[in-house]
């Protein structure tokens, strides 16, 4: 059994889950029914990583072969930025249902608060590369989200790659109904996030960390970029517990009750990543695994630096 943390909306979410972005076709299906066989029962998805039929196949198998039930997973999604405009939130939200081939989903996030242009375009670009907004105000995306809940297409709502002003922004919001109830942010040792986590955790929102190994096959890697699972400080105290540098990576957020969600299509990685349990880092370690944060984000979208609601201008 893997512990959980109670969200918001009194569900519980499984702590460790598995990434399925870049979870490539004839993989993911696979890495999903390999996952569940290991105790995986948390799966973070989005209808940008234009995998969800796949997912769907590993997971309807599973259940078909009555190893788990419906009720026993926590599926996670998102609300693609090109869908912000209110009237296309349910639509958006359906389509992932039905990719998924499921009833509801138990949490959907606002995948960004930057909304863009609808239309067949997953990243409008205009001529300076610049990504072109929609006229939507998150909030107003929000109030539409909310209505799922009210629907019954999802349980729980939630936002990624929010700052501390943008959620204070829901928070604040006039007949506000739902709390966020998770944070999904890019957090590991050299981005750790604290005053964020700390915020979140204040308000009652949870943190679910991202690229915990530091996206090693995120597409614009630079070769200057640092290599967290290459970190000689990660490397000594992986070898010091006999774990690898990638369970020392993960157990890392457990230990600050923050969601974590390592991808891996690789079986025995797959099943490295959630042997999580049997050890415990110390607190000289956890503070030698923080003192690592340099700011660094794998994650900039700089195409998106002039959006009125590009989330990573301000401190935290
Ligand atoms: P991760 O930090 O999870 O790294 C994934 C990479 O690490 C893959 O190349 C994988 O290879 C490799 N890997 C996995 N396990 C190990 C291991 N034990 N040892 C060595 N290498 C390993 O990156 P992601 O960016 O994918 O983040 C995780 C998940 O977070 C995503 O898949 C997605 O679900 C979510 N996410 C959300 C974002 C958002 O905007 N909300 C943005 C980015 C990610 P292989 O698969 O070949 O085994």
């Amino acid at each position: 059994m893997i512990p959980t943390v109670t969200l918001n909306n009194g569900d519980k979410m499984p702590i460790v889950g598995l990434g399925t972005w870049r979870a490539g076709p004839g993989k993911v299906s696979e890495a999903v029914k390999v996952a569940i066989s290991e105790g995986y029962r948390h799966f973070d998805g989005a209808y940008i990583y234009r995998n969800e039929g796949e997912v769907a196949a590993g997971i309807s198998a599973m259940i078909d072969q009555g190893v788990v039930k419906r009720e026993d997973l926590f599926i996670v999604s998102k609300l693609w930025c090109t869908f912000h405009i209110p009237s296309l939130v349910k639509g958006a939200c359906e389509k992932t249902l039905s990719d998924l081939k499921l009833d509801y989903l138990d949490l959907y996030l606002m995948h960004s608060p930057i909304g863009m242009k609808p239309g067949e375009e997953l990243f409008p670009l205009d001529e300076n590369n610049k990504v072109i907004s929609d006229d939507s105000d998150f909030l107003d995306t929000w109030e539409a989200m909310e209505k799922l809940v009210d629907a019954g297409l999802v349980k729980a709502i939630g936002v990624s790659n929010f700052n501390k002003d943008q959620i204070e922004a829901i928070l604040n919001k006039p007949g506000l109904k739902y709390k966020p109830a998770t944070n999904q942010v890019e957090c590991h040792p050299y981005l750790t996030q604290e005053k964020l986590i700390n915020y979140c955790h204040s308000k009652g929102i949870s943190v679910t960390a991202y690229s915990p190994l530091g996206s090693p096959d995120r597409p614009w890697a630079s070769s200057d970029d640092p290599v967290l699972l290459e970190e000689p400080a990660i490397k000594a105290i992986a070898k010091k517990y006999n774990k690898s540098p990638a369970q020392v990576l993960i157990r890392f957020h457990i230990q600050r009750n923050v969601i974590v969600i390592a991808k891996s299509v690789t079986p025995h990685r797959i099943k490295e990543n959630i042997q999580l349990f049997d050890f415990e880092l110390s607190e000289d370690d956890m503070n030698s695994m923080l003192s690592l944060n340099r700011n660094w984000r794998g994650f900039k979208i700089e195409t998106a630096s002039e959006h009125k609601d590009y989330p990573l201008n301000t401190e935290y």
